[in-house]
């Protein structure tokens, strides 16, 4: 079986989700191929756009202070890399990078206004909602769901932690602990903190439960309304203004859980930042994959892309492969979004770092071959320390219209794109830049795509 389009994605993340939405808008039939599930979807689900500088303490107050350092400080960074189109000339660098970028992150806030990962925030400021763990985090935007409202500002608030009986992902005690000493530690008044543990037993499991499972039970009428009953008791016991969850509140109907929640209980509520299996996350993934649909685009889950055909400078077709077939997709662009080493778009092995389709230049975060780098020499002995792991630097470097150039500096052919994690230059865990980076290249990266389309014959 064969398919004909303008544009073929390959990878479903972030940032192959925006080319293909920005494309499909923008008048291109396009097709978007994605094998498994995306880090995306194991994300905590708030946009991060650019929180610390590598090796800084203190974070970017706003996401444009962020891009105006990394764009001054590193110029082969993916947020960079669009300071130098052809029409931007060197003093206007920096304007353009966090142009482009506020463009990019305004773009998915719109497109995600009303869906289950509605997100609020701004790109003026950075924010610092709280995790799990108890501590916070900057980021730019959140979901809806996880704002905190005014509970960091008011003097007379109570925040209730609520755990979830047999959720072994949030420990409510200890998070309402650190909440407290990390507040002293920032100089920052005292409140007061309670928590509690409801039973919430989904489906009749009450052991081991994961954040998924418990999503889906609340999302069920009676079950939210058994969990603002226990809430509620506890509520009036400690006086709570504001109760902090785990991300539980649903996968379909978590925006109107909070609301309902919150007239019941006479409290805020809101979800804390969490880890995979990502509630939010999975939200992100599912409704960008629906703007997708609406928006036009052939979305093609389960399809791995397992070999290709080049001819001179251009990629003529690939071939995907689910379990019960095998089609030859042919496109006048691509975009290549096959994300990190969770996306399965880098792999290493005992003989380096490589891209998996098309064997692409891999380089490392020090701009080395990764290709001739053990995996095991881009990573330190410590798995979390505060200068992050080496081996998530690595991947592609691009061309100004974020085509994949080669050792002499040339793109390796004219209509390959690439787009989010698979890109080399920048560690999204040390910088909290994950999701950013991937809105703003999977952007910039249709865009090319745009207009390489409409200029081929
Ligand atoms: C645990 C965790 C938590 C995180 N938390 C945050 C956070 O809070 N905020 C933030 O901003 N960032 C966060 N990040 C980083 C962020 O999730 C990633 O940077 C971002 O999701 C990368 O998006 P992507 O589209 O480039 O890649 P991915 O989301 O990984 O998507 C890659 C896609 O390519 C597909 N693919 C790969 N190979 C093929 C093939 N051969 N054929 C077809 N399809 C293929 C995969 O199936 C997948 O769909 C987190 C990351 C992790 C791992």
């Amino acid at each position: 079986m064969d398919i004909e389009a303008d544009l073929l994605v390959i990878g479903g993340g972030m940032a192959g989700l925006v080319a293909g939405i920005v494309a499909a808008e923008g008048g291109l039939e396009t097709v978007l191929v994605r094998k498994g599930q995306s880090a995306t979807a194991y994300s905590s689900g708030a946009i991060d756009v650019i929180g610390y500088l590598p090796e800084a303490s203190e974070p970017f107050i706003t996401p444009e202070e962020g891009l105006t350092a990394i764009a001054g400080l590193y110029p082969l960074h993916p947020y960079s890399v669009v300071g130098y189109a052809e029409n931007v000339t060197p003093e206007k660098v920096v304007d353009a990078v966090v142009e482009r970028s506020r463009e990019s992150v305004n773009w998915l806030r719109n497109h995600l206004d009303g869906t289950i990962a509605t997100l609020v925030g701004d790109f003026s400021t950075n924010i610092l909602p709280i995790t799990i763990l108890g501590t916070t985090k900057p980021t730019c935007l959140i979901q809806k769901t996880m704002d905190p409202g005014d509970v960091q500002e008011r003097e007379d608030s109570t925040l209730l932690f609520a755990g979830i009986m047999g959720h072994p992902d949030f420990y409510p005690a200890s998070a309402a602990k650190t909440y407290l000493e990390d507040r002293i530690a920032f100089g920052l008044p005292s409140r007061k903190v309670a928590h509690c543990t409801i039973q919430v037993a989904p489906f009749g499991n009450s052991v081991n439960v994961s954040g998924i499972e418990i999503a889906r039970h609340l999302d069920h009428d009676e079950a939210l309304d058994d969990l603002a009953e226990q809430l509620k008791e506890h509520v009036d016991k400690v006086g709570a203004t504001h109760v902090a969850l785990p991300p539980i509140l649903g996968l379909k109907n978590a925006v109107r859980n909070q609301t309902n929640l919150k007239q019941e209980i006479g409290a805020d509520v809101f979800e804390l930042l969490g880890f995979p299996p990502s509630v939010p996350g999975l939200r992100l993934q599912l409704a960008l994959e629906r703007i997708f649909r609406k928006a036009g685009g052939r979305l093609l889950i389960g399809h791995e892309v397992i070999s290709f055909l080049k001819k001179d400078d251009q990629l003529k077709h690939v071939t995907g492969r689910a379990p019960q077939r095998e089609i030859k997709i042919n496109a006048k662009a691509y975009v290549l979004a096959t994300g990190k080493f969770i996306g399965n778009g880098l792999v290493g092995d005992e003989r380096g770092i490589r891209e998996t389709i098309f064997g692409l230049m891999t380089v490392t975060g020090s701009y080395y071959s990764a290709g001739d780098t053990l995996p095991s020499k881009a990573t330190n002995r410590v798995s979390i320390t505060s200068e992050g792991q080496p081996i998530y630097s690595t991947g592609l470097t691009v061309d100004p219209q974020f085509r994949p150039i080669q050792e002499d500096g040339v793109e390796w052919v004219k209509n390959l794109f690439a787009a989010g994690s698979v890109l080399a230059g920048y560690n999204y865990s040390v910088e909290k830049s994950g999701l950013g980076v991937a809105v703003t290249s999977g952007f910039s990266a249709a865009m090319s795509a745009i207009s390489y389309v409409k200029e081929v014959p």
